[in-house]
């Protein structure tokens, strides 16, 4: 919540007594009083605009009556406001006239027939006879770009497709064009559409003149059944609405309601066009058995029984800490505790992990210092009402999309000051006042946060005092802050002290704050330091500065946040409390009916792939994950998964891990299950099936259940709300947590036992060679994660190819050229792939997406913890 305080007015709509928060327009507040007010331009996101001039209403105040649009005039104390009179329905109802003049009636081949708002405006104003002549414009339908096409004569010039283009996504792809009759909507001198392809515009359009073209004409949106669901990407979790006809996906729409989700209806393209991935023939189809070295097709019974065989035998023979479940960040949270459930309740083995939690426990203990020092963090549905937003190292619009599109909301409305730190100048375009870059050279993200720290400290920017009689650790963090001075900073970092400083102030000031960490934390080799950093900067401006500071760990997946809450770690049982804590393995003992519930075994788990390969673990279960792709430690990965005696793995499609297992299990994926995932700032949301599985794909849900009962300890649990039921019995944390359609932050038991501040290290060597002397940065793409993105012919058409970016002065020292193709090698790998020259990546930096199988970026690291040091040079 801002710390702007806003007065509530008392209002009259249509004789009813109304309120409303000071500021909002009459049509905001008679929606909000479910009173309908005829309009075409308006939408809550955007600044108000009166281009349709279809939403007059009659105002009386001060003893004076006059007619005001209700999209742009706000309520105030002692209106009385009649939005149906004889005159305001005449002068509505004249301008839609006007607009029905050109706009064809083609209703039945339109996309947006039954959801149209120009549809209901002309019928709640029944206007069935026009009084003017027809003069229909006569464009072609424009179809430069392969999933959005433009049918101009349908365009009513409302500006939503702009205005949204520009206010919420940043982009500005879209303008009017000409003047008078001529004027239209499109790209600079018609250039084919080039921008993020959020698709926004076709979601705000109010009639049919921007569609999806992936969806293939197949069918009006009346006609869909619509479900509302999470998206299954990145780890922001928007609500989606999932179209289908006759079996078949047909799109996916945002859900503008307003009331749903975290995200007001706004989606990404990943979000919005990665349909593809769920009715696809390349899916794993059936169970296959490795035959020495070729699959074969088997039955779901063929395979359950020799995966219950091994899983048995095994833990009778070695104990049951040589078995070992890896669980996948995009399982459901039901699925995801089914499979800790099966392996601690079943098969006694605490062996079971995710790939965050085996690459960085510390992100888990981050959180949990968060909440014992009392900062247990709002509800991200607040981010549009921040003061101040930290941003860092994340490229925001790639890796959480939605994220900006709130933080820029918040620009608008209420002012909010982006604070951007970044070690490449990624494009965040927004309307702040104060925008500030802190673009510091790669690797030395701890000193930027250690800075400023100190200088909210030395500079008296907050109350010190109060500070030290709040927390432990005050003057051992004062300590440890000595080596960053602004001279020895400025070094390290590149960044000019007086830019810190300037942060610095506005992040001290009084506000309510929030910082956004990105993944890219964790390739710096310092990433427990560096979130250590972040979350002192937090508790200096906690205690000694007015306003609220929110936080998050940095999560990557749809549902990495739930891989860590039910259990999938050898540290945390369901919950997110530690495995030590008596009374939840005793909660967990008494709904499992377990008695002899054994979890204090060595932790092979942690140490997972040398464990594989030295023979301590025997039988692998991979549900729902590549490593082989998805790893920093490819090489360690293979070896692993060779090794190992028994390797199951279940995906949605082939991986380079099915290609070593003994038995590939196809599982269904978001689309086809019913669940909740958990967003990164730990909002459970519903997942729904909303078509049928594909091929003989079964949900994960389903084999975790049968698995246990072919090993003769049925679960007692039958669905996922009777799952439910269990998750709120052994970890009450998540109590009222499964609500429907609604989105709830699950909020720790207890917090505040305040271990303080965390020491800092001093600063670390870039580490720069003579030999390798670029380091290499990656991150997900913006149309691609994970590798189920490759799977969606619209994304692989909006981003095929990957491609390296390099600044202009390296490209000129090497006599590189845009489009180039160039090979980028490390001390273990080499890869090769063309290359953009630009701005964006700062001197000696090389950034690469790693979501193309064709260019396996992990490979270049291979183990290496830090940034990786790498050479450039031209191919050919
Ligand atoms: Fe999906 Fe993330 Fe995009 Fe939202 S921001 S639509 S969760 S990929």
């Amino acid at each position: 919540m801002s710390t702007l305080v806003k007065k509530t007015v008392n209002f009259t709509l249509n004789g009813k007594p109304l309120s409303a928060p000071e500021g909002t327009v009459i049509l905001d507040a008679a929606k909000r009083a479910g009173v309908f007010i005829t309009n075409l331009c308006s939408n809550p996101k955007l600044k108000p605009f009166a281009a349709c001039r279809t939403c007059m209403v009659e105002v009386r105040e001060n003893g004076e009556k006059k007619l005001v649009y209700s999209c742009t005039h706000p309520v105030s104390e002692g209106m009385e406001v009649f939005s149906d009179t004889e005159e305001t329905d005449r002068y509505n109802g004249a301008c839609l006239e006007m607009l029905l003049v050109e706009h064809p009636l083609d209703c039945p081949i339109c996309d947006k027939s039954g959801v149209c708002p120009l549809q209901d405006n002309t019928d709640a104003l029944k206007l069935y006879n026009g009084r003017f002549e027809i003069k229909r414009r006569n464009e072609p339908s424009i179809k430069t770009n392969p999933i959005i096409e433009f049918y101009l004569n349908r365009c009513i010039m409302c500006g939503m497709c702009v205005r949204i283009c520009d206010e919420i996504q940043g982009v500005q792809a879209l303008d009017y064009h000409k003047r008078g009759y001529q004027i239209k909507i499109g790209t600079a001198n018609e250039e084919p559409l080039e921008c993020e392809f959020c698709g926004q515009c076709i979601t705000v359009c109010p009639t049919g003149a921007l569609m999806d073209l992936t969806s293939e004409a197949r069918g009006l949106a009346a006609m869909f059944t619509n479900t509302l669901t999470t998206c299954n990407f990145c780890s922001w979790g928007c609500t989606i609405r999932l179209e289908t006809k006759k079996g078949r996906l047909i799109r996916i729409e945002g859900d503008e309601t307003f009331d749903l989700g975290i995200n007001e209806g706004n989606l990404c393209a990943k979000g919005r066009f990665g349909h593809g991935m769920v009715q696809n023939k390349k899916r794993i189809q059936a169970p296959m058995m490795n035959v020495g070295g070729s699959y074969k097709e088997i039955s779901w019974d063929e395979a359950l029984e020799m995966i219950v065989e091994r899983l048995t035998s095994q833990v009778n023979r070695t104990g049951p800490e040589s078995v070992a479940g890896l669980a996948g960040e995009k399982l459901t949270n039901e699925e995801l505790y089914l499979f800790q459930k099966l392996f601690r309740g079943v098969l006694g083995s605490n062996q079971v992990n995710n790939l965050q939690n085996l690459r960085a426990p510390y992100v888990n203990r981050f959180q949990e210092k968060c909440f014992e020092n009392g900062l247990v963090s709002q509800p991200i549905t607040e981010l549009e009402n921040a003061d101040v937003v930290l941003i860092f190292n994340s490229d925001i619009p790639s890796e959480y999309p939605v994220a900006g599109n709130s933080i820029r909301k918040g620009a608008i409305r209420i002012g909010t000051d982006i604070l951007i730190a970044n070690p490449r100048r990624v494009v965040f375009n927004n309307e702040s006042r104060v925008d500030i870059r802190m673009t510091f050279k790669p690797g030395t993200d701890l000193a930027v946060a250690a800075r400023l720290a100190r200088i909210l400290i030395d500079n008296r920017l907050i109350d010190t005092a109060r500070v030290k009689a709040a927390l432990p650790n005050f003057d051992a963090l004062v300590q440890s802050l000595a080596p960053y001075t602004a001279e020895a900073t400025e070094q390290i970092t590149g960044v000019a002290d007086s830019v810190l400083v300037r942060a610095a102030e506005r992040f001290g000031r009084t506000a309510d704050r929030f910082i956004l960490i990105g993944n890219d934390i964790l390739d710096t080799g310092q990433g427990e330091a560096v979130l250590d950093a972040l979350l002192n900067l937090a508790l200096l401006v906690h205690h000694g500065a007015e306003g609220q500071v929110s936080l998050y760990p940095p999560r990557e997946h749809c549902n990495s946040q739930g891989a860590q809450d039910m259990g999938c770690t050898p540290q945390y049982l369901p919950g997110f409390v530690s495995i030590k804590d008596a009374q939840a393995v005793q909660r967990l003992r008494e709904a499992w009916g377990v008695k002899d519930l054994k979890l204090d075994q060595e932790d092979r788990v942690s140490n997972l792939w040398q464990n594989c390969s030295t023979g301590k673990i025997k039988l692998l279960y991979i549900a729902g994950e590549d490593p082989v792709r998805a790893c920093p430690r490819p090489a360690e990965v293979v070896d692993a998964l060779k090794t190992v005696p028994f390797l199951v793995v279940q995906d949605l499609y082939w991986s380079e891990t099915c290609q070593m297992a003994d038995l590939v299990l196809p599982t269904c994926s978001y689309a086809e299950k019913d669940g909740t995932f958990t967003n990164m700032t730990r909002h459970v949301q519903r997942v729904k099936a909303a078509v049928l599985p594909e091929g003989e794909a079964r949900p994960d849900f389903e084999i975790f259940y049968d698995l246990a009962e072919a090993c003769g300890k049925p679960f007692s649990t039958f669905d996922v709300p009777e799952v439910q039921a269990e998750i709120q019995q052994v970890a009450p944390v998540f109590k009222g947590l499964f609500p429907g359609d609604q989105s709830r932050q699950w909020v720790p038991e207890s917090a505040g036992t305040a271990p303080g501040f965390a020491p800092l290290p001093g600063p670390q060597n870039d580490g720069r060679s003579e030999e390798y002397p670029f380091k290499l940065i990656t991150n997900n793409h913006m149309f691609h994660i994970g590798n189920y993105t490759q799977y969606c012919k619209a994304l692989v058409d909006i981003g095929p190819e990957c491609i390296a970016e390099i600044n202009r002065e390296d490209a000129r020292k090497l006599n590189i050229e845009d489009g180039d193709r160039i090979r980028v090698e490390s001390d273990s790998d080499a890869v090769e792939l063309p290359v953009a020259v630009g701005a964006r990546s700062t001197p000696g930096v090389v950034y690469i997406p790693k979501n193309w199988p064709d260019v396996p970026v992990n490979k270049l690291r291979n183990g290496h913890e830090g940034l990786v040091s790498v050479k450039i040079s031209k191919v050919g």
